[in-house]
């Protein structure tokens, strides 16, 4: 019968080989445990982007995740890991699957979550995001994770809070959870588990987008060959970008539709920010759903398994066709789902880390 929780001092005393409990990945760490018992490689102490992440860093997230997968697929699907950990989840920006993916997280790790929609608490009142992330803390915070419409402002978090920050989403700027979950994604998905030389397509509004700012770093330093594609208006920086940060990745930029299509290993379509959007940069959505958005026609120019993603909200009928978006290609829903144990995965290594005293 399985235990309704796994007892962290059984899971902590001897010195089980993390091996005995996921056979076929030796890295996957026994996360029913606390991570201060475990060797785990990893010293940062908040994640804020992924451009300072490290193959073998990365590699060390897909292990965790696997391991947390694992634990999803148990009949109660919780460790007592961080049992003890106070976690605030602060956004200042709306958001369903990312707050509530974290909270569902942290829950499954036993941790104690505190929920602050920003619009109704003092920061409507004025407060200023340092008073906020002082007065989190005071309340006995370990762990915030937070969104925020100005890119850079959870690294101003990190600066005052003495635990650890996870960005869930920073302006224009990084969501590197969603660029992990969207890499765990794809590792499972491909042949070989590897990313190594397939053409993976960023299709859309990059220019707002911070998931594919993320997404080029993650995706690129595990050897894809990266193709971002969208109207030229939607796509000011990047080039330069490609061409300056490029060194030993892969990493073009087109408003070729067709030839970023072309044998396509992958397809993430992004959504059109509208929110976002100034004026003049899109003449209309329907044009653009006529030029660039993601159909079965468009499709097939890619290989025939060719893997279709979606970071959600979707617009269907502009940058992805409904029958594209859940054709047996399409792992949007996977995408979702992963998301917990990559969120999982971060919280459990972050925490690690903040116990070892991490300072990167
Ligand atoms: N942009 C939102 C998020 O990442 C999408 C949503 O609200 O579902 O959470
Ligand atoms: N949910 C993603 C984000 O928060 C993508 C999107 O909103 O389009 O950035």
């Amino acid at each position: 019968m399985t235990p309704e929780v796994d007892r962290p001092e059984a899971a902590s005393s001897g010195s089980t080989p993390a091996a005995s409990r996921t056979p076929a990945t030796p890295a996957v760490p026994a996360v029913d445990a606390p991570p201060e018992t475990q060797d785990l490689a990893w010293r940062h102490r908040h994640l804020l982007d992924v451009d300072d992440l490290t193959r073998g860093e990365l590699e060390t997230v897909m292990g965790t995740a696997d391991a947390m997968r694992e634990v999803l697929a148990r009949p109660i699907a919780k460790v007592p890991a961080l049992r003890g950990t106070n976690v605030t989840i602060l956004f200042y920006e709306a958001s369903t699957r990312t707050r509530v993916s974290f909270e569902a997280a942290a829950k499954n790790l036993s941790c104690d979550v505190t929920n602050i929609a920003a619009a109704s608490s003092s920061v409507s009142k004025g407060e200023s995001l340092v008073d906020t992330v002082r007065t989190v803390e005071a309340l006995g915070a370990h762990m915030l994770v937070m969104r925020h419409n100005v890119s850079g402002a959870p690294y101003l978090a990190s600066e005052v809070f003495g635990g650890a920050v996870l960005n869930g989403g920073d302006g224009w700027h990084a969501h590197p959870s969603q660029a992990l979950l969207d890499l765990f994604t794809l590792r499972s998905r491909l042949p070989g588990r590897s990313l190594e030389g397939r053409k993976i397509v960023i299709l859309g509004d990059a220019l707002h987008s911070r998931v594919a700012r993320s997404n080029i770093w993650t995706l690129t330093a595990m050897g894809a060959d990266l193709w971002i594609c969208g109207p030229s208006t939607l796509l000011r920086g990047f080039e330069g970008w490609a061409a300056r940060g490029a060194a030993g990745r892969r990493f073009t930029v087109t408003s070729d539709v067709d030839a970023a299509m072309r044998d396509a290993d992958v397809v993430m379509a992004l959504r059109i920010q509208k929110e976002r959007m100034a004026g003049g940069l899109l003449p209309s959505l329907r044009e653009y759903a006529a030029r660039y958005g993601l159909t079965k026609e468009r499709l097939r120019l890619a290989k025939p398994d060719c893997i279709v993603m979606h970071p959600g909200p979707m617009n269907e009928g502009v940058e992805i066709a409904a029958d594209v978006a859940v054709d047996p290609r399409s792992v949007i829903t996977a995408q979702v789902t992963n998301g917990v144990a990559v969120r999982m995965a971060l919280l459990y290594l972050l925490a690690g880390a903040r116990r070892a005293g991490g300072n990167a």
